[in-house]
Protein backbone atom coordinates (compact mmCIF):
# COMPACT_ATOMS: atom_id res chain seq x y z
CA UNK A 1 0.00 0.00 0.00
CA UNK A 2 1.00 3.45 -0.65
CA UNK A 3 0.97 5.93 1.71
CA UNK A 4 -0.29 9.52 0.59
CA UNK A 5 0.96 12.38 1.63
CA UNK A 6 -1.44 15.21 2.77
CA UNK A 7 -1.52 16.93 0.19
CA UNK A 8 -4.59 19.01 -0.73
CA UNK A 9 -3.10 21.29 -3.96
CA UNK A 10 -4.01 19.50 -7.28
CA UNK A 11 -1.93 19.54 -9.77
CA UNK A 12 -2.78 20.85 -13.39
CA UNK A 13 -3.07 17.40 -14.82
CA UNK A 14 -5.77 16.96 -12.18
CA UNK A 15 -7.47 20.03 -12.77
CA UNK A 16 -7.93 19.57 -16.86
CA UNK A 17 -10.94 18.24 -18.51
CA UNK A 18 -11.19 17.32 -21.84
CA UNK A 19 -12.24 20.03 -24.36
CA UNK A 20 -11.08 23.10 -22.09
CA UNK A 21 -9.11 26.12 -23.85
CA UNK A 22 -6.90 28.37 -22.29
CA UNK A 23 -6.08 30.19 -25.88
CA UNK A 24 -7.15 30.47 -29.58
CA UNK A 25 -4.57 29.92 -31.78
CA UNK A 26 -5.28 31.24 -35.17
CA UNK A 27 -5.92 28.20 -37.89
CA UNK A 28 -3.03 27.44 -39.60
CA UNK A 29 -2.74 28.43 -43.28
CA UNK A 30 -1.05 25.88 -44.58
CA UNK A 31 -1.30 21.82 -44.71
CA UNK A 32 0.46 19.83 -41.96
CA UNK A 33 2.34 18.03 -44.33
CA UNK A 34 4.05 20.58 -45.81
CA UNK A 35 6.31 20.60 -42.47
CA UNK A 36 9.58 18.26 -43.56
CA UNK A 37 9.70 16.40 -40.20
CA UNK A 38 10.94 12.76 -40.96
CA UNK A 39 8.86 10.25 -40.76
CA UNK A 40 10.67 8.51 -37.38
CA UNK A 41 10.68 11.38 -35.72
CA UNK A 42 6.67 12.61 -35.78
CA UNK A 43 4.62 11.55 -32.97
CA UNK A 44 2.47 8.69 -33.19
CA UNK A 45 0.46 9.55 -29.99
CA UNK A 46 -0.72 13.46 -28.96
CA UNK A 47 1.26 14.51 -25.95
CA UNK A 48 -0.58 14.21 -22.70
CA UNK A 49 -1.35 17.71 -22.48
CA UNK A 50 -3.71 19.00 -18.77
CA UNK A 51 -6.83 21.07 -20.81
CA UNK A 52 -8.37 24.31 -19.26
CA UNK A 53 -9.14 27.63 -19.03
CA UNK A 54 -6.29 30.34 -19.11
CA UNK A 55 -8.20 31.65 -15.95
CA UNK A 56 -7.67 28.01 -14.03
CA UNK A 57 -4.18 28.27 -15.45
CA UNK A 58 -3.24 31.39 -13.93
CA UNK A 59 -4.74 30.74 -10.59
CA UNK A 60 -2.65 27.49 -10.37
CA UNK A 61 0.55 29.01 -10.92
CA UNK A 62 0.13 32.28 -9.34
CA UNK A 63 -0.80 30.06 -6.00
CA UNK A 64 2.07 28.04 -6.15
CA UNK A 65 4.36 30.80 -6.51
CA UNK A 66 2.35 32.42 -3.25
CA UNK A 67 3.58 28.72 -1.89
CA UNK A 68 7.02 29.55 -2.47
CA UNK A 69 8.96 30.11 0.96
CA UNK A 70 12.33 32.59 -0.66
CA UNK A 71 14.41 34.86 0.22
CA UNK A 72 11.98 37.78 -1.12
CA UNK A 73 9.23 36.56 1.61
CA UNK A 74 11.13 35.70 4.80
CA UNK A 75 14.40 35.16 6.57
CA UNK A 76 16.18 32.31 5.08
CA UNK A 77 19.07 31.24 7.75
CA UNK A 78 19.69 27.75 6.07
CA UNK A 79 23.63 27.22 6.77
CA UNK A 80 26.41 26.51 4.60
CA UNK A 81 23.97 27.65 1.70
CA UNK A 82 24.44 31.41 1.96
CA UNK A 83 20.56 32.17 0.89
CA UNK A 84 21.16 36.39 0.20
CA UNK A 85 19.20 38.91 -0.96
CA UNK A 86 19.17 38.76 -5.18
CA UNK A 87 19.38 42.35 -6.39
CA UNK A 88 16.45 43.07 -8.48
CA UNK A 89 18.72 45.38 -11.13
CA UNK A 90 20.80 41.85 -11.44
CA UNK A 91 17.30 40.14 -12.76
CA UNK A 92 16.79 42.65 -15.45
CA UNK A 93 20.25 42.28 -16.64
CA UNK A 94 20.41 38.70 -16.68
CA UNK A 95 16.97 38.92 -18.71
CA UNK A 96 17.77 41.55 -21.10
CA UNK A 97 16.78 41.00 -24.30
CA UNK A 98 20.55 41.53 -25.39
CA UNK A 99 21.16 38.43 -23.22
CA UNK A 100 18.06 36.42 -23.80
CA UNK A 101 18.90 35.95 -27.93
CA UNK A 102 22.45 35.41 -27.51
CA UNK A 103 23.31 32.83 -29.06
CA UNK A 104 26.70 30.80 -27.75
CA UNK A 105 27.64 29.72 -31.32
CA UNK A 106 27.55 33.75 -32.87
CA UNK A 107 30.71 34.43 -34.24
CA UNK A 108 33.18 35.69 -31.69
CA UNK A 109 33.20 39.41 -33.56
CA UNK A 110 29.30 39.34 -33.17
CA UNK A 111 29.53 39.14 -29.02
CA UNK A 112 32.71 41.02 -28.22
CA UNK A 113 30.45 43.00 -25.24
CA UNK A 114 29.83 39.57 -22.98
CA UNK A 115 32.91 38.40 -23.25
CA UNK A 116 34.50 41.14 -22.22
CA UNK A 117 32.32 40.94 -19.07
CA UNK A 118 33.00 36.96 -18.84
CA UNK A 119 36.90 38.23 -19.00
CA UNK A 120 36.46 41.13 -16.33
CA UNK A 121 34.70 38.92 -13.89
CA UNK A 122 37.45 35.96 -14.33
CA UNK A 123 39.78 38.86 -13.34
CA UNK A 124 37.57 40.06 -10.79
CA UNK A 125 37.01 36.72 -9.11
CA UNK A 126 41.10 36.15 -9.49
CA UNK A 127 41.77 39.08 -7.62
CA UNK A 128 39.63 37.89 -4.99
CA UNK A 129 41.11 34.53 -4.75
CA UNK A 130 44.72 35.74 -5.39
CA UNK A 131 44.78 33.01 -8.29
CA UNK A 132 45.27 34.41 -11.78
CA UNK A 133 43.65 31.97 -14.16
CA UNK A 134 39.70 31.20 -14.21
CA UNK A 135 37.01 29.43 -15.74
CA UNK A 136 33.62 29.96 -15.44
CA UNK A 137 31.97 26.59 -17.14
CA UNK A 138 30.96 24.56 -13.82
CA UNK A 139 27.74 24.89 -13.35
CA UNK A 140 27.50 24.15 -9.60
CA UNK A 141 30.20 24.00 -6.17
CA UNK A 142 30.32 20.52 -7.10
CA UNK A 143 31.23 20.59 -10.39
CA UNK A 144 33.88 23.54 -9.80
CA UNK A 145 35.10 20.93 -6.99
CA UNK A 146 35.60 18.03 -9.84
CA UNK A 147 37.13 20.62 -12.42
CA UNK A 148 39.25 21.44 -9.25
CA UNK A 149 41.04 18.33 -8.34
CA UNK A 150 40.84 17.47 -12.32
CA UNK A 151 43.28 19.84 -12.59
CA UNK A 152 44.88 18.26 -9.89
CA UNK A 153 45.30 14.99 -11.27
CA UNK A 154 46.41 16.12 -14.38
CA UNK A 155 49.19 18.07 -13.07
CA UNK A 156 50.77 14.80 -10.84
CA UNK A 157 50.36 12.95 -14.20
CA UNK A 158 52.00 15.44 -16.38
CA UNK A 159 54.93 15.10 -13.95
CA UNK A 160 55.00 11.40 -14.35
CA UNK A 161 53.58 11.06 -10.38
CA UNK A 162 50.75 8.79 -11.63
CA UNK A 163 50.53 7.23 -8.17
CA UNK A 164 49.26 10.68 -6.37
CA UNK A 165 45.86 9.65 -5.89
CA UNK A 166 44.81 10.19 -2.39
CA UNK A 167 43.25 13.95 -1.48
CA UNK A 168 42.78 14.61 1.86
CA UNK A 169 39.84 16.37 3.76
CA UNK A 170 38.42 16.83 6.73
CA UNK A 171 35.21 15.18 8.66
CA UNK A 172 33.57 18.40 8.57
CA UNK A 173 33.72 18.84 4.63
CA UNK A 174 30.78 19.10 2.35
CA UNK A 175 29.16 15.99 1.35
CA UNK A 176 30.27 16.95 -2.31
CA UNK A 177 34.31 16.84 -1.52
CA UNK A 178 33.88 13.28 -1.02
CA UNK A 179 31.59 12.78 -4.16
CA UNK A 180 33.96 15.17 -6.24
CA UNK A 181 37.17 13.20 -5.04
CA UNK A 182 35.44 9.95 -6.10
CA UNK A 183 34.23 10.58 -9.39
CA UNK A 184 38.03 12.24 -10.00
CA UNK A 185 39.15 8.25 -9.19
CA UNK A 186 40.63 9.88 -6.49
CA UNK A 187 41.07 8.02 -2.98
CA UNK A 188 39.40 10.38 0.19
CA UNK A 189 41.79 10.06 2.79
CA UNK A 190 39.24 11.58 5.70
CA UNK A 191 41.10 13.36 9.01
CA UNK A 192 39.27 13.88 12.30
CA UNK A 193 38.75 17.39 13.19
CA UNK A 194 40.36 18.27 17.16
CA UNK A 195 38.05 19.38 19.81
CA UNK A 196 38.67 23.18 18.41
CA UNK A 197 36.28 21.71 15.51
CA UNK A 198 39.60 22.18 13.40
CA UNK A 199 41.77 20.55 11.33
CA UNK A 200 44.01 18.08 13.88
CA UNK A 201 47.09 19.10 12.20
CA UNK A 202 49.16 16.33 13.50
CA UNK A 203 46.16 13.72 11.91
CA UNK A 204 47.23 15.41 8.96
CA UNK A 205 50.90 14.77 9.52
CA UNK A 206 50.14 11.41 9.49
CA UNK A 207 48.03 11.76 6.80
CA UNK A 208 50.75 12.60 4.18
CA UNK A 209 52.81 11.17 1.92
CA UNK A 210 54.25 10.08 -1.51
CA UNK A 211 50.66 9.16 -2.23
CA UNK A 212 49.25 12.51 -1.59
CA UNK A 213 47.91 14.54 -4.65
CA UNK A 214 46.24 17.34 -2.44
CA UNK A 215 44.38 18.76 0.63
CA UNK A 216 41.05 19.41 0.44
CA UNK A 217 40.07 22.34 2.94
CA UNK A 218 36.94 24.62 3.65
CA UNK A 219 37.63 27.90 5.15
CA UNK A 220 35.91 28.51 7.43
CA UNK A 221 34.57 25.20 7.67
CA UNK A 222 30.95 24.13 7.94
CA UNK A 223 30.95 25.39 11.55
CA UNK A 224 31.53 28.60 10.25
CA UNK A 225 35.51 28.36 12.14
CA UNK A 226 38.77 29.50 10.34
CA UNK A 227 41.12 27.21 9.92
CA UNK A 228 44.10 29.33 11.70
CA UNK A 229 47.06 26.96 11.60
CA UNK A 230 46.23 27.02 7.69
CA UNK A 231 49.72 28.12 6.92
CA UNK A 232 51.07 25.31 8.58
CA UNK A 233 49.00 23.04 7.08
CA UNK A 234 49.46 24.13 3.44
CA UNK A 235 53.34 23.69 4.29
CA UNK A 236 52.75 19.87 5.09
CA UNK A 237 51.08 19.27 1.77
CA UNK A 238 53.31 21.23 0.03
CA UNK A 239 56.52 19.50 1.80
CA UNK A 240 54.98 16.16 1.25
CA UNK A 241 54.79 17.21 -2.95
CA UNK A 242 50.99 17.69 -2.70
CA UNK A 243 48.81 20.28 -3.97
CA UNK A 244 46.48 22.24 -1.92
CA UNK A 245 42.40 23.32 -3.05
CA UNK A 246 40.29 25.40 -1.51
CA UNK A 247 36.54 24.75 -1.10
CA UNK A 248 35.54 28.35 -1.71
CA UNK A 249 31.34 27.96 -1.20
CA UNK A 250 31.83 30.20 2.35
CA UNK A 251 33.64 32.90 0.85
CA UNK A 252 31.03 35.21 2.25
CA UNK A 253 32.84 35.46 5.45
CA UNK A 254 35.81 36.39 3.84
CA UNK A 255 35.12 38.50 0.41
CA UNK A 256 38.04 41.04 0.29
CA UNK A 257 39.74 40.38 3.90
CA UNK A 258 41.88 37.30 2.61
CA UNK A 259 43.02 35.59 -0.28
CA UNK A 260 43.76 31.36 -0.61
CA UNK A 261 46.73 32.70 -2.95
CA UNK A 262 48.20 34.27 -0.21
CA UNK A 263 47.67 31.25 2.09
CA UNK A 264 49.85 29.08 -0.63
CA UNK A 265 46.51 27.80 -2.20
CA UNK A 266 46.73 26.16 -5.71
CA UNK A 267 43.07 25.95 -6.85
CA UNK A 268 39.78 27.18 -5.38
CA UNK A 269 36.34 27.38 -6.63
CA UNK A 270 33.64 30.09 -5.53
CA UNK A 271 29.90 29.30 -5.67
CA UNK A 272 28.91 32.50 -7.68
CA UNK A 273 25.50 31.27 -6.49
CA UNK A 274 26.21 31.76 -2.93
CA UNK A 275 28.88 34.38 -2.69
CA UNK A 276 27.78 36.36 -5.37
CA UNK A 277 24.36 36.31 -5.14
CA UNK A 278 21.71 34.40 -7.78
CA UNK A 279 18.31 32.88 -6.57
CA UNK A 280 19.12 29.59 -5.40
CA UNK A 281 17.83 26.07 -4.25
CA UNK A 282 16.34 23.61 -5.47
CA UNK A 283 19.53 22.06 -8.24
CA UNK A 284 18.75 25.88 -9.88
CA UNK A 285 21.62 27.06 -12.75
CA UNK A 286 24.44 28.19 -10.37
CA UNK A 287 27.95 28.47 -11.18
CA UNK A 288 31.02 27.08 -9.30
CA UNK A 289 33.66 29.29 -10.75
CA UNK A 290 37.73 27.93 -10.54
CA UNK A 291 40.54 30.23 -9.92
CA UNK A 292 44.23 28.35 -10.17
CA UNK A 293 47.18 29.52 -10.04
CA UNK A 294 50.26 29.48 -13.10
CA UNK A 295 51.18 25.73 -12.50
CA UNK A 296 47.64 24.33 -12.69
CA UNK A 297 46.58 26.76 -15.86
CA UNK A 298 47.65 24.30 -18.66
CA UNK A 299 45.11 22.21 -17.67
CA UNK A 300 41.88 24.59 -17.10
CA UNK A 301 38.81 23.43 -18.85
CA UNK A 302 38.80 24.80 -22.91
CA UNK A 303 38.31 27.35 -24.28
CA UNK A 304 39.28 29.63 -22.09
CA UNK A 305 38.44 33.22 -22.57
CA UNK A 306 41.21 35.23 -23.45
CA UNK A 307 41.59 39.04 -24.23
CA UNK A 308 44.10 40.25 -27.33
CA UNK A 309 45.54 43.55 -25.58
CA UNK A 310 46.86 45.03 -28.94
CA UNK A 311 43.55 44.48 -31.18
CA UNK A 312 41.37 45.40 -27.72
CA UNK A 313 39.58 41.81 -29.10
CA UNK A 314 38.04 39.35 -27.09
CA UNK A 315 38.74 35.69 -27.90
CA UNK A 316 37.99 31.62 -26.73
CA UNK A 317 41.47 30.23 -26.86
CA UNK A 318 40.71 26.92 -27.82
CA UNK A 319 44.62 25.86 -28.42
CA UNK A 320 45.39 24.30 -24.82
CA UNK A 321 46.67 21.00 -25.80
CA UNK A 322 47.05 20.16 -21.91
CA UNK A 323 43.41 20.97 -21.06
CA UNK A 324 41.44 18.18 -18.77
CA UNK A 325 38.82 19.19 -21.62
CA UNK A 326 35.38 20.58 -21.48
CA UNK A 327 33.29 20.13 -18.28
CA UNK A 328 30.11 21.84 -19.36
CA UNK A 329 28.04 22.70 -23.02
CA UNK A 330 29.47 26.18 -24.18
CA UNK A 331 31.12 28.42 -21.90
CA UNK A 332 29.02 27.76 -18.12
CA UNK A 333 25.97 29.19 -17.41
CA UNK A 334 26.35 32.92 -18.61
CA UNK A 335 23.58 34.60 -16.74
CA UNK A 336 24.29 33.45 -13.39
CA UNK A 337 27.83 34.71 -14.40
CA UNK A 338 26.36 38.25 -15.37
CA UNK A 339 24.88 38.37 -12.18
CA UNK A 340 27.65 37.95 -10.02
CA UNK A 341 29.45 40.87 -12.67
CA UNK A 342 26.40 42.72 -11.71
CA UNK A 343 26.47 42.21 -7.93
CA UNK A 344 31.18 43.02 -7.79
CA UNK A 345 31.00 46.35 -9.82
CA UNK A 346 28.09 47.53 -7.39
CA UNK A 347 29.53 46.69 -4.90
CA UNK A 348 32.96 47.57 -5.57
CA UNK A 349 36.50 46.23 -3.13
CA UNK A 350 34.69 48.36 -0.23
CA UNK A 351 31.41 47.07 -0.92
CA UNK A 352 32.50 43.15 -0.87
CA UNK A 353 34.18 43.91 2.28
CA UNK A 354 31.24 45.74 4.33
CA UNK A 355 28.88 42.48 2.93
CA UNK A 356 31.36 40.21 4.80
CA UNK A 357 31.62 42.03 8.34
CA UNK A 358 28.19 42.40 8.11
CA UNK A 359 27.28 38.47 7.15
CA UNK A 360 29.94 38.00 10.41
CA UNK A 361 28.40 40.09 13.07
CA UNK A 362 24.97 38.89 11.88
CA UNK A 363 26.15 35.13 12.47
CA UNK A 364 27.51 36.18 15.70
CA UNK A 365 24.22 38.05 17.19
CA UNK A 366 22.02 35.28 15.90
CA UNK A 367 24.63 32.91 17.48
CA UNK A 368 24.71 34.70 21.05
CA UNK A 369 20.75 35.15 21.15
CA UNK A 370 20.55 31.07 20.23
CA UNK A 371 22.72 29.86 22.33
CA UNK A 372 20.93 31.54 25.93
CA UNK A 373 17.55 29.39 24.56
CA UNK A 374 17.70 26.88 27.43
CA UNK A 375 17.99 23.28 25.75
CA UNK A 376 20.47 24.74 22.94
CA UNK A 377 24.26 25.00 23.30
CA UNK A 378 26.59 26.07 20.80
CA UNK A 379 28.88 23.44 19.22
CA UNK A 380 32.95 23.76 19.67
CA UNK A 381 32.44 26.71 22.03
CA UNK A 382 36.80 27.16 21.99
CA UNK A 383 35.99 28.86 18.81
CA UNK A 384 34.49 32.29 19.38
CA UNK A 385 33.54 34.45 17.25
CA UNK A 386 32.34 32.29 14.40
CA UNK A 387 32.45 33.50 10.75
CA UNK A 388 29.56 33.42 8.88
CA UNK A 389 27.72 31.22 10.55
CA UNK A 390 27.45 28.99 13.66
CA UNK A 391 25.89 25.88 14.61
CA UNK A 392 23.99 25.16 17.51
CA UNK A 393 23.37 21.32 19.22
CA UNK A 394 19.89 20.83 20.81
CA UNK A 395 21.15 17.74 22.43
CA UNK A 396 20.40 19.16 25.81
CA UNK A 397 16.71 19.14 24.71
CA UNK A 398 16.19 16.02 23.19
CA UNK A 399 17.91 14.33 26.53
CA UNK A 400 15.76 16.30 28.90
CA UNK A 401 12.02 16.66 26.53
CA UNK A 402 12.35 14.02 24.21
CA UNK A 403 12.23 16.88 21.45
CA UNK A 404 15.48 16.75 18.79
CA UNK A 405 16.64 19.32 16.55
CA UNK A 406 14.52 17.76 13.74
CA UNK A 407 11.38 18.96 15.37
CA UNK A 408 12.84 22.08 16.70
CA UNK A 409 13.02 22.99 12.76
CA UNK A 410 10.21 21.40 11.85
CA UNK A 411 8.20 23.25 14.50
CA UNK A 412 9.47 26.70 13.18
CA UNK A 413 8.46 25.54 9.52
CA UNK A 414 4.81 25.44 11.73
CA UNK A 415 5.60 29.72 12.01
CA UNK A 416 6.20 29.83 8.91
CA UNK A 417 9.55 30.43 9.01
CA UNK A 418 12.42 28.43 7.40
CA UNK A 419 14.38 26.36 9.57
CA UNK A 420 18.42 26.36 9.83
CA UNK A 421 20.30 23.67 8.28
CA UNK A 422 19.85 20.59 10.30
CA UNK A 423 22.09 17.17 11.43
CA UNK A 424 25.18 18.57 9.25
CA UNK A 425 28.14 18.75 10.06
CA UNK A 426 28.30 15.23 10.97
CA UNK A 427 31.08 16.12 13.79
CA UNK A 428 28.02 17.91 16.07
CA UNK A 429 25.11 16.64 17.38
CA UNK A 430 21.22 17.18 16.90
CA UNK A 431 23.06 20.83 14.82
CA UNK A 432 21.01 23.51 13.73
CA UNK A 433 23.20 25.08 11.30
CA UNK A 434 22.83 29.05 10.86
CA UNK A 435 23.79 31.40 8.30
CA UNK A 436 21.80 34.48 8.62
CA UNK A 437 23.66 36.24 6.32
CA UNK A 438 24.47 40.03 6.05
CA UNK A 439 20.12 39.92 4.59
CA UNK A 440 18.78 40.07 7.98
CA UNK A 441 18.43 43.21 10.25
CA UNK A 442 18.39 42.77 14.08
CA UNK A 443 14.94 42.68 14.25
CA UNK A 444 14.65 39.85 12.01
CA UNK A 445 17.02 38.00 14.15
CA UNK A 446 15.11 39.31 17.53
CA UNK A 447 11.94 37.90 15.91
CA UNK A 448 13.52 34.16 14.80
CA UNK A 449 14.55 33.44 17.78
CA UNK A 450 11.64 34.94 19.67
CA UNK A 451 9.32 32.76 17.58
CA UNK A 452 12.25 29.84 17.98
CA UNK A 453 11.61 29.97 21.96
CA UNK A 454 8.26 30.29 22.19
CA UNK A 455 8.12 27.31 19.96
CA UNK A 456 10.23 25.84 22.13
CA UNK A 457 8.09 26.75 25.44
CA UNK A 458 5.31 24.77 23.63
CA UNK A 459 7.68 21.81 23.40
CA UNK A 460 8.82 21.56 26.80
CA UNK A 461 5.07 21.41 28.15
CA UNK A 462 3.82 19.43 25.21
CA UNK A 463 6.50 17.13 23.60
CA UNK A 464 3.86 15.57 21.32
CA UNK A 465 3.28 19.15 19.91
CA UNK A 466 7.03 18.80 18.54
CA UNK A 467 6.85 15.49 17.56
CA UNK A 468 3.48 16.04 15.04
CA UNK A 469 4.89 19.47 13.40
CA UNK A 470 5.22 21.04 10.77
CA UNK A 471 1.27 21.96 11.23
CA UNK A 472 -0.85 24.02 8.83
CA UNK A 473 1.90 23.32 5.80
CA UNK A 474 0.29 21.52 2.58
CA UNK A 475 2.26 18.70 3.41
CA UNK A 476 3.01 17.22 7.23
CA UNK A 477 5.60 15.48 8.34
CA UNK A 478 7.53 13.62 5.67
CA UNK A 479 8.44 10.02 6.68
CA UNK A 480 12.03 10.74 5.37
CA UNK A 481 12.83 7.07 5.86
CA UNK A 482 10.06 5.40 4.40
CA UNK A 483 10.49 8.74 1.23
CA UNK A 484 14.04 7.40 0.68
CA UNK A 485 13.35 3.64 -0.04
CA UNK A 486 10.10 4.04 -2.06
CA UNK A 487 10.98 6.69 -4.07
CA UNK A 488 8.13 8.33 -5.88
CA UNK A 489 9.24 11.27 -8.41
CA UNK A 490 6.64 11.52 -10.55
CA UNK A 491 2.91 12.21 -10.58
CA UNK A 492 2.68 9.39 -12.74
CA UNK A 493 4.73 6.88 -10.71
CA UNK A 494 2.59 8.15 -7.75
CA UNK A 495 -0.58 7.18 -9.69
CA UNK A 496 0.77 3.76 -10.20
CA UNK A 497 1.40 3.19 -7.03
CA UNK A 498 -1.95 4.27 -5.38
CA UNK A 499 -3.33 1.70 -7.86
CA UNK A 500 -1.59 -0.85 -6.68
C1 LIG B 1 27.21 24.53 -1.18
C2 LIG B 1 28.52 23.96 -0.93
C3 LIG B 1 29.15 23.13 -1.89
C4 LIG B 1 28.46 22.62 -3.14
O1 LIG B 1 27.92 23.59 -4.00
P1 LIG B 1 26.74 23.20 -5.00
O2 LIG B 1 26.58 24.38 -5.90
O3 LIG B 1 25.54 22.93 -4.15
O4 LIG B 1 27.16 21.98 -5.76
C5 LIG B 1 30.42 22.68 -1.62
N1 LIG B 1 31.06 23.00 -0.47
C6 LIG B 1 30.49 23.78 0.48
C7 LIG B 1 31.25 24.10 1.73
C8 LIG B 1 29.20 24.28 0.29
O5 LIG B 1 28.63 25.03 1.23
Amino acid sequence: MYRQAKYDEPLIFELGKKGRRAHLSPRCDFSRDDIKIPENMKRITPPDLPELHEGEVMRHYVHLSQMNYCVDTNTYPLGSCTMKYNPKVNETIARSEKMMYLHPNQPVETVQGILEVLYDLQMSLGELAGLPHTTLQPPAGASGEYTGLALIKAYHVDNGETQRDEIIAPDSSHGTNPASTVLNGQKLIEIKSNEDGRVDIDALKAAVSDRTAGLMLTNPNTLGIFEKDIIEMSNTVRDAGGLLYYDGANFNAIVGKIRPGDMGYDVLHFNLHKTFATPHGGGGPGSGAVCCNDILEPYLPVPTVNHDMDKDYYYFDYDRPKSIGKVHGYHGNIAVALRAYAYIAALGEIGLKNTSDQAVLTANYAMRKMEKIDGLRLSHTSAIPRKHESVLEATPFLRNHDVSGMDIAKMLISRGLHAPTVYFPLIAHEALMMEPTENENKERIDQYVQVLEEEMDKARKDPDYAHQAPKWTSIGRVDDAYAIRNLTLSWKMMKEKQEE
